[in-house]
């Protein structure tokens, strides 16, 4: 993709389509007086509309797009970015290429991210749409623009992960590209562990849910020390299920066909440090992403019996569904035995009721601790990528007990994303910890906003604007 950058509109060379920006009720023609502009009379610049107008002279460009932002001074980013992802998917359908953008004063930043966020597909078809190839900022300093670039790419990163095939991205796909990122940017550092590691190390539930796989596990560890003098470390911890049938206890047709999304948060979390070391962010983070498949053979983890975690802990598995919860399990321990954090924050599409909860707009957030549950709800604000807190209800432990082990898997019908919550909380011992359910925004199952259909990569700007707000702390 081409970039260009123009001081003003006078300045500017024509392209194929305008992107103009309109306050709901300020006469059209009155706001951009330069250009000798009639809008159409029927568009009234509410939030979000957009009106393709054909101008019959006075302008280089044959079409401009009129996007509506609603009332001045009430405008939020979020609505602005929805605004501009709207005219973009416009300019898309009519195969447009090269656009120029005019972005609403003050709102820089989250124009830049809309249109680049919106720039995206990932379609498998003989023919594939066009997407934008040229694009002209007006008034947009390119050293503004290239931070957020970087960021975006790094969102593209984890949907293009997302949205492979389970074939392709599988567990030693993920291990090889964490394993390119190392060499590609020698501020990262870290390592992979394979199937003869993970056994040493005693990761009994991540190993019996990889048993019926024909692949190899691996447990990736990528970090990157921004800030050597702090002693601060914040590990973030990827659910990594490259797909998950359910294992014996088997997911219905329905429930099976969104599952190659399963390693979602692992492709979150390598994006996060992947960005976070190409922006130079001063702080320390590790991305560990437990990776397997949950498949179905003759050597699979049998609901039933029980299996002993790397902290010692035994869990009688009631459904081999809940996988999730096991492979994050040992992962947490192996955090907390080797890498010291100082925040742990845990992501997973993980519970099919966070679902029915809060839709695919939200993840659930669980947090022991209040100031990092008001850093994650702090970034959510900024960055659009909405987070809804959860309680930790500690009565609801209750469920979680087995007559033989000391927990069981599942089993309980209500409360599902909260005992989820627990269970891994039982692994967690004094470190502040957040767990977030992503299940719901991860993948979607048709475009929403800035979002393409399927992996939208959900996760990278909220940790990467927390990054940023511990960096400045
Ligand atoms: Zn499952
Ligand atoms: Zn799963």
């Amino acid at each position: 993709m081409k970039v260009l950058f123009a001081p003003d509109l006078a300045k500017r060379k024509a392209s194929e389509l305008l992107l103009l920006p309109f306050w709901e009720g300020v006469t059209p023609a009155a706001q951009w007086s330069g250009l000798k502009l009639s809008p159409p009379v029927d568009f009234s610049g509410k939030a979000g509309e957009v009106c393709l107008h054909y101008p019959e002279k006075g302008l280089d460009e044959p079409r401009i797009a009129c996007i509506g932002l609603g009332k001045k001074g009430a405008a939020s980013d979020e609505q602005i970015r929805r605004a501009y992802a709207e005219a973009v998917k416009l300019a898309l359908t009519k195969k447009i290429q090269k656009i120029t953008v005019v972005p609403a004063i003050g709102f820089i930043a989250p124009v830049i991210e809309a249109v680049l966020l919106a720039n995206y597909a990932f379609v498998v078809r003989k023919e594939a749409p066009p997407l934008l190839e040229e694009i002209q900022w007006i008034g947009v300093e390119p050293a503004q623009f290239q931070p957020i670039y970087t960021l975006i790419q790094g969102v593209h990163f984890a949907r293009d992960l997302t949205n492979g095939n389970a074939d392709d991205v599988n567990p030693r796909m993920l291990a090889d590209t964490a394993k390119e990122l190392l060499k590609q940017n020698r501020h990262l550092k870290g390592k992979v562990l394979d199937k003869k590691q993970i056994e040493a190390e005693g990761m009994g539930l991540f190993l019996a849910v990889n048993r019926a796989s024909a692949l190899d596990p691996f447990l990736i560890e990528v970090s990157y020390f921004g800030n050597p003098k702090s002693k601060e470390h914040i590990v973030l911890v990827g659910k990594g299920i490259t797909y998950d049938t359910g294992g014996l206890s088997i997911k219905t047709t329905e429930g099976m066909s969104t599952m190659k999304a399963d390693m979602a948060a692992a492709a979150t979390v390598l994006a996060t440090v992947k960005v976070a070391a190409e922006l130079g962010l001063k702080v320390n983070i590790t991305a560990l992403a437990p990776v397997t498949e949950n498949v179905i053979g003759s050597k699979s983890y049998k609901p039933g019996d029980v299996y002993r975690s790397m902290s010692g802990k035994t869990v009688e598995i009631f459904s081999t569904d809940a996988e999730g919860r096991l492979i994050l399990a040992d992962a947490l321990t192996y955090a907390q035995k080797y890498l010291k954090p100082t925040c742990l924050i845990d992501l997973a599409t993980l519970v099919g009721g966070t679902v029915i909860a809060l839709g695919d707009d939200f993840s659930a957030l669980y947090a022991t601790e209040k100031k990092l549950a008001a850093a994650l709800l702090a970034a959510a604000d900024q960055t659009g990528e909405r987070v809804w807190e959860m309680p930790l209800v500690e009565e609801y432990s209750e469920a979680l007990k087995s007559d033989i082990a000391d927990l069981r898997n599942s089993g309980w019908k209500e409360a599902s994303s909260i005992r989820a919550a627990l269970f891994l909380k039982e692994f967690v011992d004094t470190v502040p910890w957040a767990h977030l359910d992503i299940a719901g925004p991860a993948f979607l199952p048709k475009p929403k906003y800035y979002n393409p259909t399927k992996g939208t990569g959900y996760g990278v700007r909220l940790l990467v604007s927390f990054l940023q707000s511990r960096a400045r702390a």
